[in-house]
């Protein structure tokens, strides 16, 4: 599919509903240092040819400006003429929709992902033994155990990309970068936000937990 054959109705929708999580999410402080980025996907998917909306590269998240996404295509690539340069961690966006074929991707630091992604990183996941909110991700297993992958983080972002190809879980809707971030995804909007605060749920309780274990 051609990008200019995608709905310009459909595209607007998309910059719409970024830019209303983008605020949100600004608004709760999820956006560190300019950290963090979000995508979300247009028109028809295959592995091989996809287009998505992303944050552009270095702009303050807590405003609202003309200059805060760009559309990209499978490869990364600008799919309009515009001096925007897509986030540098565009590459992993790519890699997600490609192995997934999902909606939205979002992206973000925080303290907790960065402390047990060091915590569990030699183990490289992170186990969460029966929690509840295991079940927002669709998995509805009495007392579950879900592992979440924990990849190596590089300052050279393609060479993520291959462990990401590697570790990459169908059930686990979230992937985390050792002392990084985590990025999650769903088949809209709506569930990757819910996937998200599932997994920073999740990383406060197991990095609590084990504070616990250790003073008992
Ligand atoms: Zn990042």
């Amino acid at each position: 599919m051609n990008f200019a054959d995608i709905a310009l109705e459909e595209k607007q929708r998309v910059l719409r509903e970024l830019s209303s999580v983008k605020a949100d999410f600004a608004a709760r402080g999820m956006f560190a240092g300019t950290s963090g980025n979000l995508s979300m996907r247009v028109g028809e998917f295959q592995p091989d040819s996809f287009h998505f909306a992303i944050t552009a590269s270095g702009k303050d998240k807590s405003l609202s400006t003309p200059e805060d996404f760009l559309f990209v295509d499978q490869s990364g690539k600008p799919c309009e003429t515009t001096r925007l340069k897509p986030s540098a961690e565009t590459v992993i966006h790519c890699e997600i929709y490609r192995l997934t074929g999902c909606g939205a991707i979002y992206h973000t630091h925080s303290v907790f992902n960065n402390l047990v992604s060091e915590y569990f990183g030699d183990r490289k996941s992170v186990p969460v033994d029966g929690v509840e909110l295991i079940k927002a991700f669709n998995i509805w297993d009495e007392e579950a155990h879900i592992d979440v992958p924990i990849v190596s983080n590089f300052a050279d972002v393609p060479r993520i990309v291959p462990e990401i190809t590697d570790r990459l879980e169908s059930r686990i809707p979230g992937i985390l970068l050792r002392k990084h971030g985590i990025y999650a995804w769903g088949r809209d909007g709506f569930e990757a936000k819910r996937h998200l605060e599932a997994f920073e749920f999740l990383f406060e309780y197991a990095y609590r937990w084990e504070l616990l274990k250790a003073i008992r």
